[in-house]
């Protein structure tokens, strides 16, 4: 299993979004927007979308 990872809005910086998975998960993901723990870069709360999420091993 992958990070699924997001680029914080704020700092630009590539942040975990706590969950783990693969892109088949991501594509068979229903809800348009997630909400993540709060980020490891800036400390704010941010809504995600699969379409920019960044997986890393
Ligand atoms: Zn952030």
């Amino acid at each position: 299993m992958a990070k699924v990872m997001i680029k914080c809005p704020e700092t630009g910086k590539l942040v975990f979004t706590g969950v783990f998975g693969d892109k088949t998960l991501l594509e068979s993901m229903q809800i348009k927007k997630n909400k993540m723990a709060r980020c490891a870069a800036c400390g704010k709360e941010h809504l995600w979308q699969k379409e920019e999420a960044v997986l890393q091993d």
